[in-house]
This record gives C-alpha cells, structure tokens and sequence, in this order.
C-alpha cells in the first residue's frame, strides 16, 4: 500500500491548540481512497491538546519557538518532539508527506516569523518539524494542503507520490532511475490537460492501475 504521512491535524484529529482539527476534505475523502496515512503531530507530543498557541520568532541569527501565552522560548522540547516523530516517520516506507500550512511546526515555506518587538518579517520560513524532514527525506514529494487546493500542483503531487512507490522496481522496457523519470513515464500514458479539480483523481486511478497492471508483470 502506498503509504503518506499526513500532519495529523488534516485527518480530522484533533490535535490542534485549540482542541480542534483541519480535516481537509480532499485528503480524508478522495486520496485515502489510494493511499494509507500515518498521521503526526509534534505539537501534541510535546505539549499536549488543548495547549497555548505559538509562533516563531526571530532572535539575533537564531530562530526559535515562543508561546504566546507567556513569551518564554520552547523550542527546545519542541525539537525533542520532532526528532521523535521524525524517526517515527523513518520507520515506514513513505511515499509522500502533506503538512499543514501555516504553522510553526508543520508549515513548508508559510509560517509567519515575527520580530521580538512583536511585528512580523516579510519573509515566511518553514516549521520546525518541517525544515527537519525536508532535510531528512530530501526527494521525497512533499507539499502542503493549501497548495493541494491548486489543481496542477495536486495533480504533480499525486503523480510524484505513486510514481515514488515500487514503480521503481518495475520492469518496464526502459530503465527508469530517478524520481522525474519515473514520473515523466508513468505520467505520460495517462497525463493530457485537465479543466476540473476531479480530473487528477481519475487520471492518478488511471495512472494507478497501470502501476499495478505492470507491477503484474514483474
Ligand atoms: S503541529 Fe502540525 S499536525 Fe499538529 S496541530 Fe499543528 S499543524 Fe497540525
């Protein structure tokens, strides 16, 4: 099974700071149909649900965690918590990792980073857990569930996932070695412009079942 993990938020737990979760539709109700989630949340692991709210905040070189109840700085048992989850993750054969926009644990390139005079910088950085599997997993397609809400950027994702599987193994006529070959391939049989949202879906099914009418024929 093709397994992705998931901030775990966006599967309807309710994991969040405030007690409450960010199901997101398309992940719970379309892609589960093709892959298996391993959800996570450095967050909760470190301080548990409900929790203060947090931000990251620009201090001299460094970039740290803050609580917005108090100020006081809680990077450190948020890193701990990330590196556990992190070698969670190493766990399992992945295929893919979706995070959850915005926050200072999950965001990829989105989370608001702040000043210690309380204004925020125009720039907008990565999350502590992601920047750690960003640099573990290097290749491996990641994205976050606000870009997903963009038709070709889901559709690049859902090809990059099931083409990252043991397509890579398959043997095919021609040799496919890295992660845009395999895509380039497996994509080019079923991939022509899409005019819908759904059109991905049907053609990563498409792309699907030709992955594993040739895993058949190994
Ligand atoms: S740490 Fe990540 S998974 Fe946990 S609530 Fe925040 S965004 Fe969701």
């Amino acid at each position: 099974m093709i397994k992705i993990a998931v901030s775990g938020c966006l599967l309807g737990e309710k994991v969040r700071f405030d007690g409450g979760h960010k199901r997101d539709e398309f992940i719970t109700d379309e892609l589960s149909r093709y892959v298996e989630f391993l959800s996570f949340c450095p967050e909760h692991i470190a301080f548990g649900s409900p929790r203060p709210s947090m931000r990251l905040v620009k201090e001299g070189e460094r970039i740290i965690v803050s609580s917005n109840k108090d100020g006081s700085d809680i990077t450190k048992p948020l890193e701990e918590a990330s590196k556990r989850e992190l070698f969670r993750l190493e766990e399992s054969e992945l295929c893919g990792i979706i995070f959850k926009s915005r926050s200072p644990s999950c965001s990829m390139g989105s989370a608001k980073l702040y000043q210690d005079n309380g204004y925020c910088e125009s720039s907008k950085e990565d999350g502590i857990f992601a920047a750690m599997c960003k640099e573990r997993f290097g290749d491996l397609p990641m994205e976050e569930e606000g870009r997903l809400n963009d038709a070709w950027l889901r559709e690049n994702f859902v090809m990059d996932i099931l083409c990252s599987t043991e397509s890579s193994a398959i043997s095919s006529p021609t040799t496919i070695s890295s992660p845009s070959q395999r895509t380039s391939n497996a994509t080019r049989a079923v991939f022509t412009p899409h005019s819908n949202t759904k059109a991905p879906l049907k053609r990563a099914e498409a792309c699907l079942n030709t992955w594993q009418d040739l895993s058949k024929k190994r």
